[in-house]
């Protein structure tokens, strides 16, 4: 069983999945100010460009939002990947028009399956390691007394004598412009041309039945909220145990309570006691797979300072690489000051001789604003 992820294209632009064609526009116009290669020109920036550039591409296409919809993805398909389309094309638009119409013989008994879709949750550490996840699925599957024949004797259906095969009756009709020919679905065979004489007892006929199954679904390192992984051939069955259709598994990431994701990276806040800050110090933390990530704040650490630890991140998908890890740094001022602080504190004013003023440059105020908009 193949298992392949759908790329999260609503995800990659920040729109919600019935954004309008023009929200999708001006989500993809945002980004590409900040990640076209002629403002960003890091590998990293590229990256995300061509990303934006396929989702945009793919969403402004109806065709291609519709398989997105569906849980496929309409480049893996233009790739070669294993097509799951079961939809489009002319036939559909053949039978639209002319279903149901005279001469088209019976109708089959045997039709694929639908896809199915069901949603499971990870924490943020299995998003990170990847997991096997036990699902358990409710659909139709192949009528095991029958085998899908329909049949309790496991006999092929005999042809209709009613209709003789054709799965409709003709009939002659006599209006004020003369002789019309009519033509209706036989009433003894439903339209299928042959009957099945010992319709089975477990899904009289249908050659299906529902049932519950217990699978495992391999979710890969680096999966995104929201993205669905398909199965192959694991969703319904078809009428008259036709083949099945896919099953696609939505999964969806819990928050984590100290880790925030954002793309690969991961963002973590830490709280640095004023002197640590002045003076420097180190700091560990614990990954989310409880490995300890050891940081080393600089001496003169400020507050708001973001901290970026290459290659901590979350692992990107269908990649060896890794995002980063940025820690947030709140710098805590004491309000618990005993006597001995507090005249080691006066000690340290006296000899600084600082002053508390008035900024003169009012662009400093803007460039940090700046900055930290810049960084979330
Ligand atoms: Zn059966
Ligand atoms: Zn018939």
């Amino acid at each position: 069983m193949k298992n392949t992820v759908a790329r999260d294209y609503y995800g990659i632009l920040g729109v919600e999945r019935d954004a309008s064609d023009s929200e999708i526009k001006k989500a993809y116009r945002k980004l590409a100010r900040k990640y076209h290669p002629d403002v960003n020109d890091t590998e990293e920036a590229a990256e995300k460009f061509r990303e934006i550039s396929l989702a945009q591409e793919v969403l402004s296409d109806p065709n291609k939002r519709r398989i997105v919809d569906a849980g496929g993805d309409p480049m893996e398909q233009a790739q070669g990947g294993g097509g799951n389309a079961g939809y489009g094309g002319f036939g559909d638009i053949f039978d639209a028009f002319f279903g149901g119409a005279q001469g088209r013989g019976p109708r089959p008994r045997t039709e694929p399956g639908n896809d199915a879709l069901l949603r499971t949750t990870i924490t943020l550490a299995e998003a990170y390691l990847g997991a096997k996840k036990d699902i358990t699925v409710d659909t139709a599957v192949l009528c095991s007394a029958c085998e899908g024949t329909g049949s309790a004797t496991k006999s092929k259906p005999v042809t209709c004598s009613s209709c003789g095969g054709a799965g409709e009756i003709q009939q002659v009709q006599r209006s004020f412009l003369g002789n019309v020919m009519t033509s209706r679905p036989c009433p003894t065979c439903q339209g299928y041309g042959d009957v099945i004489e010992n319709p089975c007892n477990n899904c009289h006929g249908d050659g299906r039945s529902l049932s519950r199954r217990d699978l495992v679904v391999n979710i890969p390192p680096g999966i995104r909220d929201g993205m669905r992984i398909r199965m192959a051939g694991q969703g319904e069955v078809g009428h008259g145990g036709g083949p099945a259709g896919d099953l696609y598994v939505e999964v969806h990431t819990e928050p984590h309570p100290i880790y925030t994701r954002d793309g690969d990276n991961l963002h973590v806040s830490a709280t640095v006691p004023m002197v640590d800050a002045a003076l420097g110090t180190t700091l560990t933390l614990d990954s989310l797979v409880g490995e300890p990530i050891t940081v080393t704040i600089a001496n003169g650490t400020q507050p708001g300072t973001a901290l970026r630890e290459a290659g901590k991140g979350m692992p990107r998908l269908r990649s060896e690489e890794f995002g980063d890890l940025l820690i947030h740094v709140d710098v805590t001022v004491p309000t618990d000051l005993d006597g001995t602080s507090r005249s080691l504190l006066e000690q340290l004013r006296e000899h600084r001789g600082e002053n508390t003023a008035v900024n003169q440059e009012n662009g400093r105020l803007f460039d940090r604003l700046r900055n930290k908009f810049r960084r979330s």
